[in-house]
C-alpha cells in the first residue's frame, strides 16, 4: 500500500485524538480574534480557555451557512488579510456568495489533503492526468490540481467542457487518469458510445477521481464500465468537501469503502439535527467539521447540513481516518415537496436500479393549484426492452422509496440536457 505521508495517515487514533483536542484549542484561540466570532462566543459565555477536553468542545455554538453569507467578503476572516492569497467562492442557489479566503499556508494544507487523497486512490507519478473540474471561482480545479501536482503526476489542465477536444487528448497522449463531476464522466462516456471508441482498447483510462456533486452506486457502476477503468485495473473514487472548509477535502481509497478525512486536518462530529446531540455510533447524523489547521477562514464546528455515516474503523488500507461511508443527501439539494423531503439522489438511486434507464433524467416540479406534483422524464439507453408494465412499476418503486407519488415519463434519447459541469437534474416550476 503507498501513502503520502505513512506517519500521519496511519496515525494511532488515541493519538490523532489528542492531537485533535490541541490543535481546536489553538484554532479556538485564533478564530477568537475575529469580532463576529468573538461576539457570538461572549453571548454564549465562551472563554477561550474554556475548551480543556474533548466534551468541552460541545460548548462552541455552531457556525452555519448564513454567517457566511452575512459576513462577506471577509467579515469571518481571523488570519491577516496580508497573508491572504487566493479566495474561491460559490453563489449558490440564493445568489448571495459563500467566500474563503487563503493564506499560503491554507493552500498547502489544502494540497496535502488531496495529495494523500489520490495516493490512497492509487495515483503515481507516472499518470497522466486531464483535470476537468472547472478552473475558477469554484474550488474544484485547483483544489484538485495542486493535489495532483504535488504527486508528481503529469496533469494536462482541460477544465470542464470541450468534449471532442478531452476525447481526442485522452488518446493521442494516452491519459490514464480522468476528473470531473460524475454528471460529466457520464457523458463522456455516452460521447464514447456515439464515436464508437472502445475505451477498454482505444484509451487508457483507469483512474476517475469524481466530485462536486453526488455519485449514487448505480451511477459509479455505470462510468466504470463505460470509461473502462475496471477494466484497466482501477476504479472510480469519489470525492466529497465543501468551499466553507476549503473545498475538496476527502475521497475514497482503493477500497472505495467510503471517502476518508483526515482528522489530524479536520474535526468532524455528527449531530441530531433538531436536539443537537451526538447520534449513536453507527447511526445517520448531521455532519459537523472544524477546521483544525487553516490559518485564514477557519471554520469551526460548521453545520454542513449533509446526512451522512461515518465509519471510524481502520479502513483496509491501514488509514486510521474516520470515512464518510453513506451520503444520504446534501440538504441544499432537498427538495420540499408537499410536506416531504425528496432528495435528487434518491431518484437516481431508483433509476439506475434499471439497466434499460439512461443517466439522463430529470425531475420535473409543479404547482397544481396548491397541490405539488413529481415528474421524471428519463432516457432510455439505446436498445432498450420497455414492456407495457415498466412505467407503472417504476412509479410503484419511486413511490414506495421517496414516499410520494411521482409520474415517470420515457423521453426520446438526446432529448433532456447533458452536462458538463455539475448537473442541474430538478426543474422546480413552483418558483
Ligand atoms: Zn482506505
Amino acid at each position: 500500500m503507498a501513502y503520502l505521508n505513512e506517519k500521519w495517515e496511519t496515525m494511532p487514533q488515541e493519538q490523532l485524538m489528542e492531537l485533535q483536542l490541541e490543535k481546536f484549542k489553538k484554532q479556538l484561540a485564533h478564530v477568537y480574534k475575529n469580532p463576529f466570532f468573538r461576539d457570538r462566543y461572549k453571548q454564549n459565555g465562551l472563554e477561550p480557555g474554556d475548551v480543556k477536553t474533548r466534551e468541552d468542545i460541545k460548548k462552541v455554538p455552531f457556525s452555519v451557512k448564513k454567517d457566511l453569507r452575512e459576513n462577506y467578503p471577509v467579515g469571518l476572516l481571523s488570519g491577516n488579510w496580508e497573508d491572504v492569497v487566493r479566495i474561491h467562492m460559490t453563489s449558490g442557489t440564493t445568489g448571495v456568495p459563500t467566500a474563503l479566503a487563503y493564506t499560503k499556508n491554507d493552500l498547502e494544507v489544502w494540497a496535502e489533503c488531496m495529495a494523500r487523497n489520490f495516493v490512497a486512490g492509487g495515483l503515481t507519478k507516472n499518470d497522466i492526468v486531464q483535470q476537468a473540474h472547472g478552473y475558477g471561482l469554484f474550488t474544484g480545479g485547483f483544489g484538485f490540481h495542486y493535489g495532483l501536482e504535488k504527486v508528481g503526476a503529469k496533469v494536462i489542465p482541460t477544465s470542464s467542457g470541450g468534449t471532442d477536444r478531452q476525447l481526442r487528448l485522452m488518446q493521442e497522449w494516452g491519459t490514464t487518469v480522468f476528473t470531473g463531476t460524475p454528471s460529466y464522466a457520464a457523458y463522456i462516456g455516452e460521447i464514447l458510445i456515439e464515436k464508437g471508441i472502445d475505451p477498454v482498447k482505444d484509451l487508457k483510462l483507469r483512474l476517475g477521481f469524481h466530485g462536486g456533486e453526488p455519485c449514487s452506486d448505480g451511477l459509479r457502476k455505470r462510468i466504470n464500465e463505460r470509461l473502462g477503468y475496471k477494466a484497466h485495473g482501477g476504479g472510480l473514487r469519489v470525492c466529497y468537501g465543501l468551499t466553507e472548509m476549503g473545498g475538496p477535502m476527502s475521497m475514497d481509497c482503493e477500497y472505495e469503502c467510503g471517502q476518508h478525512i483526515w482528522a489530524d486536518h479536520y474535526l468532524v462530529e455528527l449531530i441530531d439535527p433538531v436536539t443537537h446531540e451526538y447520534v449513536k455510533p453507527g447511526q445517520p447524523g448531521e455532519l459537523v467539521i472544524s477546521n483544525l489547521s487553516f490559518d485564514g477562514m477557519p471554520i469551526l464546528r460548521y453545520r454542513t447540513g449533509d446526512r451522512v455515516l461515518i465509519d471510524t474503523e481502520t479502513c483496509e488500507c491501514g488509514r486510521t481516518h474516520p470515512r464518510l461511508t453513506g451520503f444520504l443527501g446534501r440538504v441544499d439539494d432537498m427538495l420540499l415537496v408537499s410536506g416531504t423531503n425528496v432528495f435528487p439522489s434518491q431518484v437516481e438511486y431508483v433509476l439506475l436500479k434499471h439497466p434499460e434507464l439512461s443517466e439522463n433524467w430529470q425531475l420535473i416540479v409543479t404547482d397544481k393549484k396548491g397541490l405539488h406534483a413529481l415528474t421524471v422524464e428519463v432516457e432510455p439507453v439505446p436498445d432498450a426492452k420497455i414492456d407495457e408494465g415498466f412505467v407503472s412499476r417504476l412509479e410503484k418503486e419511486l413511490h414506495d422509496y421517496l414516499e410520494i407519488r411521482c409520474a415517470v415519463e420515457i423521453k426520446p434519447i438526446g432529448s433532456l440536457p447533458r452536462f458538463e459541469g455539475k448537473a442541474s437534474r430538478v426543474v422546480d416550476k413552483r418558483l
